[in-house]
């Protein structure tokens, strides 16, 4: 049963269309992100389901409940959503413990005063804050004042919760730290999470689905994997994935194998899945994960020229020409190669998309 229904919805600032025409179904108890570049519409959409912002057009619906529609004049306001929310700039109230400021909003919804401290000291366990719970805001630490103010949201078990980049205050491994307590809450609670951010390995990490956006259209919205391994185009291809998939863009010059001519008259024969279909003088992009990008003295595709190797310990990753393209290559493990030394390069089998050089759009 769908949890949140977006049908057309659109938002006008003015002239600027931030959002457009989105179509969006958010299942429920599961855990979504809105990603994409700064002022693709994230922001924007969220606080629209969220009732914070009234869209232009369209229909939105919570748990069958019609919340907004433009046609029928409805409009039901946040408080009246069910809803949670959990904003970078959380503020605690400072002139109150850690247990205070959990337990305020039962408090004012008249809960009585064993079941708040019952529902608190749980939500301090589930956030492994309990130790705290008669200090200030103001004498805890960055992560653990986030862990408060998700257990604050939590406390009067929203449906739905909404979150906006809520770890960007956050150092790399708070972050870390937190992204995982996040995927064990949604775990723990049966609400849907609905989660913005410009991270893409935040967004991989965490949710059930993505849903990439650029400028105001939705692009692709997909499981994270689907997303990394098939992206619907260039854009979703290059936003996820670091280091970015290589995109190669050529020329079909024979389609039985297919033989690809790349800037410098490399030519590269391949077979691509079935579900594909070129034609010959087709201009398309190539694009390979680097970590498919196999560097080999035996059955090599085609020689390159390496241009930089870079060990971190884990992986080396080594930079590459191949005729007048470049591309990155991921090999696992601590190797060195000498700079400007030729090798074969290998795509391994299958693990590459072909794009529409027009129109972006993959074409398996
Ligand atoms: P960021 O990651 O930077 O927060 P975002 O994807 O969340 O970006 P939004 O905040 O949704 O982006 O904004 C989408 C676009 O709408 C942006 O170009 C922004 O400038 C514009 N916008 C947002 N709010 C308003 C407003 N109140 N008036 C005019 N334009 C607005």
């Amino acid at each position: 049963m769908p949890k949140i229904e977006l049908k057309h919805v659109t938002k006008r600032f003015g002239k600027f269309v931030a959002v457009d025409d989105l179509n969006l179904t958010i299942d429920d108890r599961s855990f979504v992100t809105l990603l994409g570049p700064s002022g693709c519409g994230k922001t924007t959409t969220l606080r629209m389901i969220a009732g914070l912002e009234t869209p232009t057009e369209g229909i939105i619906t919570i748990n069958d409940r019609v919340v907004f529609s433009s046609e029928d004049g409805i409009d039901i306001s946040p408080d009246k959503r069910d809803v949670g929310f959990l904003f970078q700039n959380y503020a605690l109230w400072p002139h109150m413990t850690v247990y205070k400021n959990i337990a305020f909003g039962l408090e004012n919804l008249k809960w009585p005063k064993e079941k708040v401290q019952q529902r608190v000291t749980e939500l301090l366990d589930m956030l492994k804050i309990g130790e705290f719970r008669e200090r200030y805001p103001s004498e805890l630490s960055g992560g653990q004042q986030q862990r408060v103010a998700i257990a604050r949201t939590l406390a009067t078990g929203p449906k739905v919760l909404f979150m906006d980049e809520p770890l960007s205050n956050l150092d790399a491994k708070l972050r870390m730290e937190m992204r995982t307590e996040l995927k064990r809450l949604h775990r723990e609670t049966d609400s849907t999470f609905v989660y913005v951010t410009h991270d893409q390995l935040e967004a991989m990490t965490l949710s059930n689905r993505v849903c990439l956006m650029k400028n105001g259209y939705m692009q692709q919205y997909d499981p994270p994997l689907e997303v990394y391994r098939r992206p619907a185009n260039t854009f979703t291809a290059d936003f996820v994935g670091s280091p970015p998939i290589n995109l190669i863009s050529g020329k079909v010059i024979d389609d039985k194998p297919v033989i690809l001519l790349l800037p410098g008259d490399v030519k590269l024969a391949f077979i691509p899945s079935d579900t594909v279909q070129l034609e010959v003088g087709q201009e398309i992009v190539l694009g390979i994960r680097p970590e498919h990008v196999e560097i080999t003295d035996s059955d090599a595709m085609a020689e390159g020229i390496i241009l930089s190797s870079l060990p971190s310990g884990m992986e080396t990753i080594v930079q590459l020409s191949l005729g007048e393209s470049y591309l990155h290559s991921v090999i696992f493990g601590d190797l060195d190669f000498d700079v400007q030394k030729k090798v074969g390069i290998s795509f391994s089998k299958g693990n590459f998309n072909l794009f529409d050089k027009k129109t972006t759009l993959n074409l398996g």
